[in-house]
């Protein structure tokens, strides 16, 4: 960004000053909003954002340590007068003000996109094919939201010829403050789809709010043959935009395109006035073509010649827009980044690596390529990436590429380097990888993935794909209907509902919810081994475990007065005070908890004398908050939860937090949060209400074989698997041993494969299941999904007649785990 005066910031955002008392008007070279990505230095200005899950204002001492000086706060309360804080109304709308500020001193090209799908993607491609030619500034991953576009828009600076950002919304209003900020000169429409149509009245209403980026453009590319082609036609003649678009169905368009699909990519031919052009994608999918025209049209919108690009286009990749985290040889972790490689990206994988090595647990081990950031000279930009590992506290790292090679004199920190990847393969030795997290993060043409496959564990196929950010979109969508004060407490229990283990609770960590319960203690003490140090409640505190309890702070859930004394006694002998506990009281549920009035006043009077122990919180659990059939009597609970807890509440003389709430109180009864919600199965994609979850998990493998069966043969055990005629057979290698319920044999339960469902035919056997093929096109090694997006939970759950966590929980744990972060 351009560099600022703190006076020049405030003026900018007609802010008030408030100054420290040896205020000096110094310069602002950067922006932050995150304090967990910020290592030091005085020339930033960090902004507090809030919103419903997170307040900025909470971070400001922790970063007043680190050096920053300058803060821009919507809250007055914070200002203190040893540093500078300008005071905003709204600290979001500032961070825009600021970037739409630095955008205006910028007069080469911005091209803007939006639409449904494609915006990454078109950016990536549009990258690759332009950026030998030209300096190009873009949005890191995808960031298109109120935040993520700002965030992208402060990147400008001057040794830039070129920027391409995103822009998304899901709301009405929102697309104005976005436009502010990007000013395009040139647009990109990809396409209008049924995402996020909730939240308006119609198609066209959503079009119109999207079009609002382009108001100011000169250029807009779109494509001819939609419904709705025509209002952006119109859109376009009101305002003497030029519209470039483009057809694929031979309707009257400044761009005409012919596909033509070969065996594995697709010639495109393009006619643009009387000029003929003619290139290949290594695709066939109708979502990459459409994606090629696009860029291909954004070329002529640059009035760039086309046919100094058209030979790139058949090196086009698919770009994997999510980081994937995966068990590697010898205990590692490998988080693999195949997708970019520039200052900005390091920075977010950075950030998921020591997530998830989690201090001093994990060597931190970074492979990677040379970075692509034009505009810098290579001295700085390697001392730049030495100055990055050595904050995130890298422990070691591999170079890969001539640029890196030749620089190796930069990096302080223990390293080697290799000129390319191949000479690295050929010195690869296992055993230099062990108990380390790796991050491996390098530019497309690098061919990392293949790097990877040296340090994968091979496992069987089968994986359960657990998508974090749906994880952490549940999370928020949660967090936005608790008011402000309510803590949250996730169940992490059974290896988090089925859905992984410490990798959950790591990302929970650090989307700072305030506890985590499990079921034993053995789940704490794996989860403490790991990194995690957020209070973690046990609520099955056996005996035998207090030992561990103790040793790795954990805190137990006391359901008897006989386990309190117990625990009591332990805590005494392991000399420890003021130990925390959580007291569960029985309303209705009749499993652990206290019921009476009785048996709580002794639990009372124990704790007055014995001031080793103190009631953090105390809690119930609802019987059948997901049933409107049971209303009253989840209302009765609640009022029976009061009166029981105002006895404890009147004998102690500390604050001690009441909750009750699970995932569907939650949503069901949200008057009732007290101090604390335990968040469960929502986080794991299942409303109650139809709220707007996302699916979080997909057990898939890939077809192990391929048949013939005749119309007379069977199928599997006992030839229960009957087809009747002549039928294809697919042999999955998934069975009742990987948690396939038996009972989804002979056609009651279906795998998604090739676009179709596919029957499962005869009887499921411990390790492979049959599924009936007939009319879908399939070859040993497809992907094959149980569940996931296209098979739900919900509907195999109906099936068996069971619910949710069954399934979930069932899923075994030879299945291995597989995370996508984005
Ligand atoms: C599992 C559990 C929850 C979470 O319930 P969900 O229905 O999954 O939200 C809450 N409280 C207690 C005590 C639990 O055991």
């Amino acid at each position: 960004m351009k560099t600022l005066t703190v006076t020049d910031i405030c003026t900018v955002l007609n802010g008030e000053l408030f100054p420290s008392s040896s205020f000096q008007n110094f310069s602002v070279s950067s922006i932050i909003t995150d304090s967990r990505t910020f290592f030091g230095g005085s020339d930033v200005a960090f902004i507090a954002l809030t919103g419903p899950v997170f307040n900025g204002h909470n971070y400001i001492a922790e970063l007043r340590q680190k050096g920053v000086q300058l803060f821009i706060i919507s809250d007055k309360s914070f200002i203190e007068n040893t540093a500078n804080y300008i005071l905003v109304e709204d600290t979001t709308s500032a961070l825009q003000q600021l970037a739409a500020f630095n955008r205006r001193h910028f007069s080469y090209p911005i091209i803007g996109i939006t639409g449904s799908n494609g915006k990454t993607i078109i950016k990536e491609w549009l990258y690759d094919l332009l950026s030998a030619n030209k300096r190009i500034v873009r949005s890191p991953k995808s960031y298109n939201s109120q935040i993520g576009v700002p965030l992208s828009a402060l990147l400008l600076d001057e040794p830039y010829d070129l920027a391409i950002l995103e822009a998304g919304i899901s709301e009405r209003d929102e697309m104005a403050k976005l436009a502010s900020v990007i000013k395009p000169n040139i647009g990109i429409l990809t396409n209008i789809g049924d995402a996020h149509q909730e939240n308006f009245s119609s198609l066209e209403e959503k079009l119109d709010e999207k079009l609002k980026l382009f108001t100011g453009c000169k250029v807009l590319v779109f494509r001819a043959d939609r419904s709705y082609s025509k209002h952006i036609s119109d859109f376009c003649s009101e305002r003497t935009i030029n519209s470039i678009n483009w057809s694929l169905e031979k309707q009257k368009a400044p761009i005409e395109i012919t596909p033509e699909i070969q065996s594995d990519k697709t010639r495109l031919s393009a006619k643009v006035a009387d000029k003929n052009y003619s290139f290949e994608i290594p695709f066939t999918d109708e979502s990459a073509i459409e994606n090629a025209c696009h860029c291909f049209a954004t070329l002529i919108a640059l009035k760039e010649k086309p046919e100094e690009f058209l030979e790139r286009f058949s090196q086009l990749q698919p770009v994997a827009m999510r980081l994937e985290i995966k068990h590697g040889i010898n205990n590692c972790l490998l988080i693999n980044d195949y997708y970019n490689s520039d200052l900005n990206s390091l920075g977010i994988a950075l950030s998921v690596l020591k997530q998830q090595a989690a201090k001093g647990h994990l060597h931190k081990h970074v492979i990677l390529s040379d970075i692509q950031q034009t505009g810098v000279v290579a001295e700085e930009l390697y001392s730049k990436v030495n100055q990055l590992l050595q904050e995130w506290g890298i422990n070691k790292l591999t170079g890969i590429g001539p640029e890196l090679y030749k620089h190796s004199h930069v990096f302080d920190i223990e390293s080697e380097f290799f000129p390319n990847r191949l000479t690295f393969e050929n010195h690869f030795t296992r055993n230099n990888y062990t108990s380390s997290a790796i991050l491996i993060k390098g530019a497309r043409q690098f061919e990392f993935e293949k790097t990877a496959a040296l340090l994968q564990l091979k496992a069987h196929q089968t994986v359960l794909e657990i998508n974090l950010n749906a994880l952490i979109h549940n999370l928020n969508t949660f967090r936005k209907l608790l008011k402000a004060k309510t803590k949250i407490m996730v169940m992490v229990k059974a290896f988090s509902y089925g859905s992984g283990d410490v990798e959950i609770a790591r990302l929970l960590q650090h989307q700072n919810v305030d506890y985590l319960s499990v079921a034993v203690a053995d789940e704490g003490v794996q989860l403490r081994n790991a990194g995690i140090n957020v209070p973690i409640v046990v609520m099955n505190p056996e005996q035998d475990s207090f030992q561990n309890i103790i040793d790795f702070r954990l805190e137990p859930n006391i359901y008897s007065y006989n386990l309190l004394q117990q625990f009591s006694d332990a805590v005494t002998e392991y000399g420890q005070s003021n130990y925390p506990i959580h007291v569960k009281i029985d309303t209705g549920m009749n499993r652990l908890g206290l019921k009476t009035k009785s048996e709580i006043e002794q639990v009372v009077e124990f704790i007055k004398s014995n001031k080793q122990l103190k009631i953090s919180s105390m809690f119930s659990h609802l019987v059948g908050s997901d049933e409107a059939a049971l209303d009253e009597f989840t209302l009765e609970q609640i009022d029976s939860f009061n009166s029981l807890a105002a006895i404890i509440e009147k004998a102690c003389d500390y604050k001690i937090e009441k909750h009750i709430l699970n995932s569907a109180g939650i949503e069901r009864f949200p008057n009732y949060q007290f101090d604390m919600v335990r968040l469960g199965i929502g986080l794991y994609g299942i409303s109650q209400t139809g709220l707007q979850l996302e699916n979080i998990g997909t057990l898939k493998t890939t077809v192990s074989q391929v048949k013939t069966v005749e119309a007379d043969e069977t199928v599997g055990y006992n030839r229960k698997g009957k087809t009747g005629k002549r039928s294809r057979i697919a042999i999955v290698p998934l069975g009742y041993a990987d948690g396939i319920n038996r009972k989804l044999g002979n056609g009651k339960g279906c795998a998604f494969v090739n676009g179709k469902r596919a029957p499962i035919v005869g009887n499921i056997c411990m390790d492979m299941l049959m599924l009936d093929v007939n009319g879908i096109e399939v070859e040993t090694g497809d992907s094959v999904e149980l569940f996931g997006p296209n098979i739900s939970i919900i509907e195999l759950a109906e099936k068996l007649e069971t619910i949710p966590y069954e399934i979930l929980t069932g899923i075994s744990q030879r299945v291995k785990r597989v995370y996508l972060q984005e």
